[in-house]
Formats: C-alpha cells, sequence, structure tokens
C-alpha cells in the first residue's frame, strides 16, 4: 500500500522514507532484520523477553530476579541502575545503585546465564555502562537526547529505544536513524506507552499504543517489542498488555518483576511478583505458539 507524500508533517511520508530515514526505512516488503546478542536473536522467528525490577535495588535481590527468570526460560534481564525520575528528590527508599548496581546486575546475569539489559541517561555514563551490560537501553526521557544516541550507538552495543511519551513515529524514527547512521545496526525498537487525554485510570499516565505495532512494519524493518509495564503503571493490567503485544507480532516484551512488588523502591504499582509473572509467560507463549513463534 502506498504512503501519501502529499502532506508531509507529523506523519511519515513516502518523501520521509526516502530522504530522512533511508537506514530505518523498509527495502521491499519482506525486510526484517534480525540479529544475534550472545546466544538470543532479536527479530527472528521468536520473541523474546525481558525481565527484572525497576531498580537494581541490591545484590541479592537481582540475584533472585535472576534464578526466577532463569527457571522460567527468559534470556534477557533488566534492571536500572541509574533512575531518570521525574522528580529531583531522593530518600533511603528512593534511590540509585549506579556502577555498584551494573556490578550486581553483570553478576546476576553471568551465574545465570542471561544477558543484560540497563539503561544510561548520560553521554558521559556511556562507556561504564556498556562495560557492564550486553544491551543498553535508552529511555523514554532521551529519545530525542541526540548526543547520547550518537555516543550510545557509538559503544558498539546493542541499543534498546523507547519511544519519548509525546512522540510521534516519526520522530521515534528520525531517533532510530541518528543510531543506525552511525554505523550501529543491532536496534531494537520499544513502545512503552504515550501520554494521551485519557488513560481509563487516574493514575495511569500512559496508553500502550498497540496500533503503532503494524505501523512500524509497513515503515521499518527492525525489531519492535513493547514495556506493558510503563505504559499501564498498574500491574493487574500487565498481562493482557502483554498478551495483546504477543497477538500483535511484536519480537519481545519487557515486564517488570520484582520479588516483593509493594516494596519495590521505584514503581511499586507497576511490578508483577514472581507468581503473576510466571503465569503472564506462559500465558504469553500460548500466544506466541498460535502465530507459530516461541517465546524465550
Ligand atoms: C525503565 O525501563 O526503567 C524506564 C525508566 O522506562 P521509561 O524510559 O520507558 O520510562
Ligand atoms: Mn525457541
Amino acid at each position: 500500500m502506498n504512503i501519501d507524500n502529499s502532506s508531509p508533517g507529523k506523519d511519515v511520508s513516502s518523501d520521509d522514507l526516502k530522504t530522512k530515514l533511508p537506514l530505518v526505512s523498509k527495502k521491499s516488503p519482506t525486510h526484517f532484520t534480525s540479529f544475534e546478542i550472545g546466544h538470543v536473536t532479536l527479530g527472528g522467528r521468536d520473541a523474546v523477553t525481558m525481565v527484572g525490577p525497576n531498580l537494581v535495588e541490591n545484590r541479592e535481590m537481582i540475584l533472585e530476579v535472576a534464578k526466577f527468570a532463569s527457571d522460567n526460560g527468559v534470556k534477557i534481564l533488566r534492571g536500572g541502575c541509574f533512575k531518570p525520575l521525574t522528580f529531583p528528590y531522593r530518600s533511603d527508599k528512593y534511590f540509585e545503585t549506579g556502577e555498584e548496581g551494573l556490578r550486581w546486575l553483570r553478576e546476576a546475569g553471568d551465574t545465570f546465564g542471561l544477558l543484560t539489559i540497563t539503561e544510561v541517561i548520560r553521554e558521559s555514563d556511556v562507556s561504564l555502562v556498556s562495560s557492564y551490560s550486553d544491551i543498553i537501553q535508552i529511555g523514554t526521557r532521551n529519545m530525542q537526547n541526540f548526543p547520547l544516541l550518537v555516543a550510545a550507538a557509538k559503544s558498539d552495543k546493542p541499543i534498546l529505544l523507547k519511544r519519548g511519551f509525546g512522540s510521534s513515529l516519526r520522530d521515534w524514527l528520525g531517533a532510530a536513524e541518528y543510531i543506525l547512521n552511525e554505523g550501529n545496526s543491532k536496534l531494537i525498537l520499544c513502545e512503552r506507552g504515550v501520554v494521551v487525554p485519557h488513560t481509563h485510570r487516574s493514575t495511569s499516565r500512559f496508553l500502550l499504543d498497540l496500533q503503532v505495532i503494524p505501523a512500524l512494519r509497513e515503515l521499518t524493518h527492525l525489531p519492535v517489542i513493547t514495556d506493558p509495564s510503563h505504559a499501564t503503571f498498574w500491574a493487574p493490567w500487565v498481562t493482557s498488555m502483554a498478551l495483546a503485544s504477543v497477538a500483535a507480532g511484536v519480537d519481545g516484551v519487557m515486564i517488570e518483576v520484582h520479588p516483593n512488588p509493594r516494596d519495590a523502591a521505584v514503581d511499586p504499582l507497576q511490578a508483577l511478583s514472581f507468581e503473576e509473572a510466571s503465569v503472564l509467560l506462559k500465558k504469553c507463549r500460548d500466544v506466541a505458539t498460535v502465530l507459530g513463534r516461541d517465546l524465550d
């Protein structure tokens, strides 16, 4: 189907695809990129799961989550060590673990044979973060921090680029083009919810844009995952949005899991317990099977 190119602007025109997004755009209807990160394939036949806490709070907890992940067939362990928090205040309960957290995450990943992903929030930390983590995450608040994108791309680590919560698909793909333009082709896009006037619940800040998944499939060859935890901000809704994502054909889902969700240092309302996450993973695998895929 042709894309209207008569009115370049908010949406992606065919002219944009040629002149502004030459690396991000598909070259044929069947053009999809897949690549290996260690023993895991992104964008291939199988979808992947990235599981872990919002914040790597301490060594014991990340080891416990890594064991859960490994026992449940998960291949990628997530956890933040540098947090771009909405408000500047930290407390005993609201902190960052920085390099110590990176070390614990690495140890937990290595102990259980998992890849790791963690966020980098400043350019000056790119080499530190990339020395510990297998995948670098660029968060929603930094999607258009172009110097950070370029620095992260130059690290040659695979990158997960979250969509800015107020960003159009066009802006998101533009940010992705920055990364490919540095010669780093191991890029994963992550839809994590966008700001809309209504979110069905007063404390839900975002709405998971499921429709962006087929839209991305039309325009780009890059692997696509969703993060239903940040999108819903509400644990009881995470499973249905994860299932919907898998049904929509994503290459993976990122799910927040905590040994004691209500005690989580950051975003306690959105984390799943081990029991809940284990049910989610089983259900998502069943949906993936219907579509002829595995979920690793
Ligand atoms: C996160 O994944 O921990 C995070 C902060 O996500 P986002 O950038 O989507 O808010
Ligand atoms: Mn498999």
